[in-house]
């Protein structure tokens, strides 16, 4: 139960002005940070309690990594920052008119929280391009809760194809299928090609994992799409030598329990992961503002939106246009519109003016394609190969959000680069039992 005059939705005459910032991903982080020594009451608002560092869930997904090791409770994040407060709560509307938002929060119910600004930082879902029925069979990876329900669709596969004697459905179990080979497709597809082949080697009787078929299915012609063809070109060489089939061209058709039917041919996969698109989060439809085909806000080059001074879209959610190009949706993009966000309400607080409109320094571009390679694309340097792969280690070491996370993930990756083992090889939940593992059953019991 709430007390009668909630502190957030009453506000004491003289108060601070408030800025409200919905997200505690990149964006809404760095906006937060820049307003701390502003004289101003920041209230950040996520539906999680707490912060993930999303370039790892492939680590995740894949075992070689907790979800603990790449998140970090918001409050603790932001422990230190007196002006600030955090909502655990799920913003369900937006009233611009009068200045308030509604927060769905756990075992409370909804509360009204009225804002001075807002900085909408709320990210992305992934997109199923129309096909939303395809979810229900091929999850996406956007959160640990879905990167822990991949890593136990991918452990179960095994666990079923060895229990399994139907050689069909054991088939089925080890094809592993990935849709859209974008960085996120490129580094899980690796990945689980190096589960198979490495650390699941002799943990089992009957099946022999590094039998498994990985193929990664691409509409576009290349994979990494967003890198130079000479990288994709690298890329889709180690993807090769690592056993990864890439199909690029193919238009997935249907996704279902059986697998997929992508141009015009059935394939077979207990586990088919979704890497293929996302649309920004609904909340983005309820501020009344033009969109893009991703359903990103359109704003203005102060990354406010128009005819909307105090409200502002940043990260993900915003479509930013640049030098006529969009800027991309990468952490770096988002951190930078969250922090030039921060500083341009502080400013305006203090009463200045501001001076310039947002621009992105693109500081590179870079995707891991398992052990000892990775690509790199920054300006007109382009590579890829074993330092590189050193340099995204350390670039994302020290990018992850406290030092204890650092630290766990170091020692996590010396672990495995030593021994080829994943600490995290956890089924969180058994799967439902299929039709075919139900045969089984019976075969054996009667
Ligand atoms: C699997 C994966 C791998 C990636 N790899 C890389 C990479 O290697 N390099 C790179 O630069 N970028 C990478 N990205 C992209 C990068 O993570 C995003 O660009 C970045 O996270 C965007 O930051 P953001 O703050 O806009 O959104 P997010 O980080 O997604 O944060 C949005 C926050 O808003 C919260 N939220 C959403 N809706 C609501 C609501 N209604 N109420 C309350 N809270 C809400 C969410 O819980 C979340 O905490 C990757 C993304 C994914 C998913």
């Amino acid at each position: 139960m709430l007390a009668e005059t909630d502190p957030f939705e009453i506000r004491a005459p003289g108060a601070r002005p408030r800025v409200v910032i919905i997200g505690a991903g990149f964006a809404g982080v760095a906006a937060a940070r820049a307003l701390k020594r502003s004289d101003a009451e920041v209230v950040l608002i996520d539906r999680r309690n707490h912060h993930i560092f999303q370039p790892l869930l492939y680590q995740v997904a894949t075992a070689v990594l907790a979800p603990s090791e790449i998140a970090a409770p918001i409050r603790q994040l932001e422990a230190k920052q007196a002006n600030l407060n955090v909502i655990l709560g799920d913003v369900v509307d937006v009233d611009s008119a009068h200045r308030t938002i509604d927060t769905v929060c756990p075992g409370i119910g909804t509360r009204k929280v009225q804002f001075d600004f807002l900085v909408v930082a709320t990210g992305t879902r992934p997109s199923y391009f129309g096909h939303d029925e395809f979810a229900a069979f091929a999850p996406g990876l956007k959160n640990l809760a879905d990167a822990e329900a991949i890593r136990t669709k991918i452990l179960s596969a095994f666990e079923m194809a060895e229990a399994t004697d139907d050689e069909n459905e054991r088939a089925r179990q080890m094809n592993f299928v990935l849709v859209g080979a974008g960085p996120t497709g490129v580094e899980l597809a690796a990945s689980i090609a190096q589960l198979v082949t490495v650390t699941l080697r002799g943990n089992f009787r009957q099946i022999d994992p590094a039998t498994s078929t990985i193929t990664l299915l691409e509409g576009g012609d290349r994979v990494l799409p967003s890198f130079a063809p000479s990288l994709s070109r690298k890329a889709a060489k180690r993807l090769a030598k690592l056993g990864v089939k890439v199909l690029t061209g193919v238009k997935v058709e249907r996704v279902d329990a059986q697998g997929v039917i992508a141009g015009g041919t059935r394939i077979p996969s207990a586990t088919v992961l979704w890497t293929a698109g996302v649309a920004a989060s609904p909340i983005v439809q309820l501020l009344g503002v033009k969109t893009d085909r991703a359903g990103r806000a359109l704003v203005e080059p102060f990354l406010n939106l128009p005819g909307e001074p105090n409200i502002f879209v940043v990260g993900d959610a915003a479509s930013v246009q640049q030098d006529g190009r969009p800027v991309p949706g990468v952490a770096q993009a988002a951190i930078q519109q969250g922090r030039y966000v921060g500083r341009l309400i502080s400013d305006q607080i203090r009463g200045r003016e501001p001076k310039r409109a947002f621009r992105y320094r693109d500081k590179g571009n870079m995707a891991v394609v398992g052990k000892n390679f990775a690509i790199l694309e920054a300006g007109h340097l382009k590579t890829g190969g074993l330092l590189t792969w050193f340099i995204w280690a350390f670039v994302h070491l020290l990018a992850l959000p406290q030092l204890q996370n650092r630290w766990r993930v170091q020692s996590q990756w010396l672990w495995s680069y030593l021994t080829g083992q994943r600490s995290s090889r956890l089924i969180s939940e058994a799967p439902p039992p299929t039709n075919a593992s139900q045969a089984t059953k019976q075969t054996l019991t009667s």
